[in-house]
């Protein structure tokens, strides 16, 4: 029988070696090669350490190969480049991480490759943009920071019956909450310095696919050489250990959390993909087994500046950049990851100044709950000013 995911996260290969419960450190990049039927060297992403790293996403995303990447930037960008091609086009949901837009935007003209951002996450929009020569469809579910969603197995029909290859940045829900290939998309990648990290110590990114793919992308991934090394791969493995339990616990708090929400006056709407309120919680029902550990709200304020005072009142929970980690933190979107988008722009697609994105951790609940009631309570002035209470 196969092991369910908080076995898999834990139990992995074993090597030689078994005189221990873990895997040891392979502090080598040199390898012997007599007696093995490859050469083995870490930029080949075939060391002991690497392996057994990609053995358990494997696992845990249902796939058959993968390659293991120092940043998920690394991995996006080799993943894209490896499957197009001068002349080709790619189709993108409507709201990626920045650092996909910045890639794209810079890199993919100059290759001879084109593009198109779709407006929204509507299947009916996917199909409209795709072209004859569309090689790539790709999508980012839940969305960041408004925790749209996207119908993951429609566009993978679609994009089966239009010779499309789908990849899906996976890392906003974990492979916990979220296995789009058993759904039919063909790449899965993660940044895994988020969810499969969890202890904001560590930065790299992941690709899983299949055989067929997997060998597409593998010259170039030796090429680009964004490869890891032992050290962070021993991290790695001892974070994965935890990655089912820490995930189940930031799921059940982000719950509790976006349900207090929203009862709060000062807050004008949440957005959780568990909410009964959210528009695609059907959806989310039906292709997340967990909703996650991000919360979006907005807080009834007209500014920056009263975003600024509500934020700088908590105590806890840290305004801080990236995600994923054990500690509860805090971003405005307006001030962070969108502040090189026009404002106009920016609040045309609802990232207004009073947007919060909460990076739910795996304290007590009962201590952030408290917090955030604090930081409202001492923030009256401010929400008076809005009328808000
Ligand atoms: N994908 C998403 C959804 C992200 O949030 C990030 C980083 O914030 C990345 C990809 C890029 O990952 P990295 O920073 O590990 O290169």
């Amino acid at each position: 029988m196969p092991y369910r995911k908080a076995t898999n996260c834990i139990h992995g290969r074993h090597f030689e070696a078994k005189e221990g419960t873990n895997t040891p450190i392979y502090p080598s990049s040199v390898f012997r090669y007599r007696e093995v039927d490859q050469n083995i060297y870490p930029r080949y992403y075939n060391t002991p350490n690497q392996e057994v790293i990609i053995e358990k996403l494997c696992k845990l995303e249902g796939g058959h190969r993968g390659i293991l990447f120092s940043s998920g930037m690394a991995a996006i960008s080799t993943c894209l480049f490896s499957l197009l091609e001068p002349g080709t086009h790619m189709v993108l949901s409507g709201s990626v991480y920045g650092g996909t837009f910045y890639l794209v935007e810079k890199e993919m003209a100059k290759r001879g490759i084109s593009y198109t951002f779709l407006p929204d996450t509507e299947v009916s929009s996917f199909e409209a943009a795709i072209q004859d020569n569309t090689r790539v469809i790709y999508l980012e579910t839940p969305s960041n920071p408004l925790l749209q969603l996207t119908d993951i197995a429609r566009v993978a029909d679609l994009a089966k019956q239009r010779g499309c290859i789908t990849v899906i940045d996976n890392t906003f829900a974990s492979p916990i909450n979220q296995n789009p290939l058993d759904l039919g998309i063909d790449v899965v990648l993660h940044s895994g310095t988020k969810y499969l990290g969890g202890h904001s110590d560590l930065c790299f990114g992941v690709v899983i696919t299949s055989e067929e793919l997997y060998e597409q992308m593998y010259p170039q991934a030796i090429n680009y050489g964004g490869s890891l090394n032992a050290l962070d791969c021993y991290l790695i493995e001892r974070s994965l250990k935890t990655l089912e339990v820490r995930v189940r616990q930031q799921n059940a708090n982000a719950q509790q959390i976006a349900e207090f929400l929203e009862t709060r006056r000062e807050v004008r709407a949440v957005h959780y993909p568990g909410l009964g309120s959210h528009p695609q919680h059907e959806l989310a029902k039906a292709q997340m087994q967990g909703f996650g550990g991000m919360v979006a709200f907005e807080l009834a304020v007209d500014n920056l500046a009263e975003t600024g005072q509500f934020l700088d009142h908590l105590e806890l929970i840290q305004p801080a950049l990236s995600l994923g980690g054990v500690e509860t933190i805090i971003c405005s979107p307006s001030e962070t990851s969108h502040i090189k988008m026009p404002k106009a722009q920016r609040e045309a697609i609802g990232i207004r100044e009073g947007l919060l994105r909460l990076s739910v951790g795996i304290e007590a609940v009962e201590d952030i709950l408290y917090d955030l009631n604090q930081a409202f309570e001492k923030s009256h002035q401010v929400f008076r000013q809005s009328q808000a209470v």
